[in-house]
């Protein structure tokens, strides 16, 4: 039973809402609408709502939607929306202590603050700690769960429970099982000097800015790299720099990126740009790349 009906929900204090578009919670500002959004409060609201969903009814979450497309058609079901401006950050026992909601941003200058080394690299990722620890986030040599101490998850019946990495199976850009939702992490990062890790923050921000077409709708690299190379390095090898289809265009910046310049790209444009890239890459080079990105919902 999907949630045609609606469910009297008691006690929440989250924001719930039907057919809602779901492009302004993606950074590529593309893509159809959720059947049901909910923005909990913090994560007992979220607990206490899924408690009260109909057992039956799917549930996909998303943090700032920097890694996921979103098809035209809308997702069916309830999205969850994690990010959270107010999700708290600490420090207890020599770690640091993330709810999944906060940005990933955030949690590389609290760390940094803090006298942390090593967490510098979850500057660049504009996403949230759920989706860092979702995806396995990484760059510069720094990849989330070097870091992870414990998590929090939540199922999908509403309990809580805390996992270590060894409950998980974890590689490039790759974490399984994930079969509940973070709601936070608690990570062990090395000493470090808190004047050089912001010095480093500014350094590695500086150096985005100057190859990442960050100021287009984008969701970051389509692929991952393969073993050995790297993605944009193929994509520019066979031409595709600034190819577009439709509104979609593959950046003239980084070749890995896929843009939305004027935020009016269909899903499908980008989707079916993806899949054109891939093709080529394949015949030119015989690489077959494989999406990084996450797609859900619908054609339509
Ligand atoms: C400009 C730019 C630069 C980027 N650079 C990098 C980079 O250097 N390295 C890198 O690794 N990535 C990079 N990315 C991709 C992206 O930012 C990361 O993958 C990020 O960790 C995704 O977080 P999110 O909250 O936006 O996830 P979303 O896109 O919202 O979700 C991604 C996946 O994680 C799941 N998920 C999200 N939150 C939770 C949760 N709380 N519990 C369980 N599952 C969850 C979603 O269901 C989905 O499957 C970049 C993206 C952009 C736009």
């Amino acid at each position: 039973m999907m949630m045609s009906e609606p469910t009297a929900f008691v006690g929440l204090r989250g924001r719930l809402a039907r057919d809602v578009p779901l492009a302004k919670y993606t950074s590529w500002r593309a893509g159809g609408p959720a059947d049901v959004l909910y923005i909990p409060a913090d994560r007992d609201d979220l607990a206490m709502f899924l408690r009260q969903l109909p057992a039956t009814e799917p549930v996909v979450v998303l943090g700032l939607g920097s890694n996921t497309l979103v098809r035209d058609g809308g997702v069916r079901g309830t999205v969850v929306i994690m990010h959270n401006p107010g999700a708290a950050l600490a420090v207890a026992d020599g770690l640091v202590y993330a709810e999944a909601g906060a940005a990933s941003p955030k949690l590389a200058r609290f760390a940094a603050t803090h006298g942390c080394a090593e967490a510098e690299f979850l500057a660049g990722v504009p996403g949230t700690v759920g989706g860092a620890l979702a995806m396995n986030a990484g760059c510069y040599g720094g990849e989330t769960w070097n870091y992870v101490a414990r998590v929090e998850v939540l199922t999908r019946s509403g309990a809580f429970a805390v996992r270590t990495p060894d409950d998980y199976d974890i590689g490039y850009r790759h974490v399984q099982p994930v079969d509940g939702i973070f709601t936070a992490g608690w990570f062990r990062f090395p000493q470090g000097d808190a004047t050089a890790a912001r010095a480093r923050i500014k350094e590695l921000l500086a150096r985005r800015i100057a190859t990442q077409p960050l100021s287009l709708p984008n969701a970051g690299s389509v692929f991952r790299n393969p073993a050995g190379d790297h993605a944009a390095r193929l994509v520019e090898f066979c031409g595709l720099k600034g190819y577009a289809l439709g509104d979609a265009r593959v950046s003239e910046l980084h070749a890995n990126f896929i843009v939305n310049p004027r935020g009016r790209a269909r899903a499908a444009d980008i989707e079916a740009l993806v899949a054109h890239v891939r093709d080529v890459v394949k015949t030119k080079t015989g690489v077959d790349l494989t999406p990084e990105v996450r797609i859900l919902g619908e054609a339509r």
